[in-house]
């Protein structure tokens, strides 16, 4: 078995889901996971908000282009008269579903059920589409095995015995066509797995099943050396070690959604990331194998807030830090970042869900400064700890930039500093020359 994850742009128009279903019309058994087609999600979230602001008539005005828009794509994916008039069905009854909250009250389980259509209608889709090839393949609802805990966290147990019992219902079949995404909580409600969730859907999956490997198909050729998005002539990577990858993608590579990697590394399930506009190109393979020393690559993740605790009487004193850290678990809020001195402790977090509550509690302690629009740019390879001048390098290409916080030795794969988010820019493009240009 294996799972073939294609986010947003690889189903975003008839002519690229055509392509996901020649790619995947194969002998090999697989389990095809999808996104929403690209800009769905957001054309969704655009819709809740509109509706938890009780403004109807843009709601209504929003639900219709989109509406619209996927009329558009069955009449040009479908070629017969009977999947044309399917397709408009299918669309049509999602959109009536849509429009009926514009009558309700409107809350975050209202907002989590327009959010699922996306990926209902993409899987949907190329169901049918596949059925008008008569290309066999059974669609199995996320929506009936991906399901999370009380603490929000995948409930693997539950996933494995329910995707299990789904597939072997069709065990003769090759193609298992499902959501990513979407999931239901700890109480059956639906829910989602965060934004870019998906590939976390692919990696769920591929582990639930134990699959031999998981593909990520996207619109680029595998993990590149740096953020595309910021940096010119970035390359791609051949190979990258579970935690190389993992550390790019929790520290903001977005090909990648932040969790996706850790249940692959513990179940020792290799990640291909693909092409899917350029299937021949060989991607990058994320393994247990190590992939040399050395940099590898370059991420950096936004929206990032400091919070500094003064406290020259208590720092040293035993318990000060386990004091410190158990506000920040009691608030549920992770902590990214660490550097401490002989008087203060710094940490950064990105969610700033109970700042204040955090705030207020760390005052007992003594004064507490906050900074935000920071990022984190983080440096990832393998730094073994013999060798020398990896640092320095880093340290070096930066050397006009102010940096807030500076992290490294906490593993062998990463060096993290923390700059104001207007230089993040320039810090990605002064590292990108200084570490792989100027050699
Ligand atoms: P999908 O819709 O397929 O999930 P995403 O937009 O979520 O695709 O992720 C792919 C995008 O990630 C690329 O188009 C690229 O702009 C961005 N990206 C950011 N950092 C990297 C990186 N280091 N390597 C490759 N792509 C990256
Ligand atoms: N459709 C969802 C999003 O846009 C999930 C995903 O694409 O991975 O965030
Ligand atoms: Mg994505």
């Amino acid at each position: 078995m294996v799972v073939l994850k294609f986010g947003g742009t690889s189903v975003g128009s008839a002519v690229r889901i055509e392509e996901v279903a020649s790619l995947i019309n194969t002998s090999e058994q697989k389990i095809v996971v999808l996104s929403a087609m690209s800009g769905t999600t957001n054309s969704l979230v655009e819709i809740a908000n509109y509706l938890y602001k009780k403004n109807n008539d843009s709601a209504n005005e929003a639900i219709l282009i989109l509406e619209e828009h996927y009329i558009k794509v069955i009449n040009q994916l479908f070629s017969t008269h009977e999947f044309k008039e399917k397709g408009i069905e299918l669309i049509q009854s999602h959109f009536i579903y849509i429009k009926s909250f514009t009558q309700d009250m409107f809350t975050l389980f209202e907002e989590k059920a327009i959010l699922a259509q996306g990926e209902l209608i993409s899987t949907a889709l190329l169901h049918y589409y596949l059925s008008e090839k008569n290309i066999d393949s059974v669609l199995i609802p996320a929506l009936n095995f991906m399901r999370t805990d009380k603490d929000g966290e995948p409930d693997l147990f539950y996933i494995k015995e329910n995707i299990t019992r789904e597939i072997t219902k069709n065990e003769n079949c090759n193609i298992f066509i499902t959501q990513g995404f979407i999931c239901r909580n700890a109480f059956g409600e639906i829910d989602n797995l965060k934004r870019g969730g998906s590939d976390y859907s692919a990696a769920l999956i591929g582990v639930a099943c134990n699959a031999n490997e998981i593909q990520i198909w996207t619109d680029i050729d595998g993990m590149h050396n740096n953020d595309p998005r910021y940096v010119e002539n970035t390359k791609p990577l051949a190979n990258l070690s579970f935690d190389e990858a993992a550390e790019l993608a929790y520290f903001g590579a977005k090909i990648l959604h932040p969790a996706s990697v850790q249940p692959c590394k513990i179940a020792n399930i290799s990640v291909r990331l693909k092409n899917t506009m350029q299937p021949s190109a060989p991607g990058t393979l994320i393994s247990s194998k190590s992939a040399g020393e050395g940099i590898k690559s370059i991420a950096a993740k936004d929206s990032i807030t400091a919070i500094k605790i003064k406290s020259g009487r208590m720092l040293l004193a035993h318990g000060f830090m386990r004091k410190v850290f158990e506000i920040f678990e009691t608030y549920k809020t992770s902590i990214d970042m660490i550097t401490t001195s002989e008087v203060a402790v710094s940490v950064t977090i990105d969610d700033t869900k109970y700042l204040n509550d955090i705030i207020d509690e760390l005052k007992k302690y003594g004064t507490v400064e906050v900074d935000q629009n920071l990022s984190i740019i983080c440096v990832v390879g393998d730094f073994i700890a013999e060798s020398k001048g990896y640092a320095f390098k880093v340290m070096e290409a930066l050397k006009n930039i102010s940096i807030r916080m500076i992290s490294y030795g906490g593993s062998r794969h990463n060096v993290s500093l923390l700059v104001n988010t207007s230089d993040k820019k320039e810090a990605l493009n002064a590292l990108h020359q200084n570490l792989f240009n100027n050699v």
